[in-house]
């Protein structure tokens, strides 16, 4: 059913305790956590409880769900000390766009100069 914790997911079992992570907040929703291999001095992982397998589906399948992570993606950020100099949100949907983690995943980066993208 959408939203049920799936068996062959890393998020899903680390949301459980089954794989350890370094986290940084929780919350009833959320879980953030740092990434195993960071692209900037701050590079947290935020991600909903729920499993859904990307940021859009999530979107459609439990709204609020992508409003607490946003929200949370805020508070990593000022908890990082990265607000002041500025940071990125983003979502990787699909893996021409570098999706490995099948279960909607912020990546909140900071503490470096980030270039442009777009
Ligand atoms: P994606 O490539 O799907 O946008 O992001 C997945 C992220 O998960 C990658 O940045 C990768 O480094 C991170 N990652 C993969 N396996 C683990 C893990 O076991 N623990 C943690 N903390 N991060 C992981
Ligand atoms: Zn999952």
């Amino acid at each position: 059913m959408a939203g049920e914790p799936q068996d062959d997911c890393l998020f899903c079992k680390i949301v459980a305790g089954d794989i350890p992570a370094t986290i940084v907040r929780e919350t009833p929703t959320t879980l953030a956590f740092r990434d195993i291999n960071p692209q900037a001095p701050t590079h947290v992982l935020v991600i909903p409880r729920v499993h859904y397998p990307d940021a859009a589906s999530l979107a459609a399948g439990d709204p609020d769900a992508v409003a607490d992570v946003l929200r949370e993606a805020g508070e990593v950020a000022a908890q990082e000390k990265v607000d002041g100099t500025g940071y990125r949100v983003v979502f990787n949907t699909g893996p021409g766009a570098g999706q490995t983690v099948f279960h909607a995943h912020a990546h909140v980066l900071g503490g470096r100069d980030l270039q442009r993208l777009v």
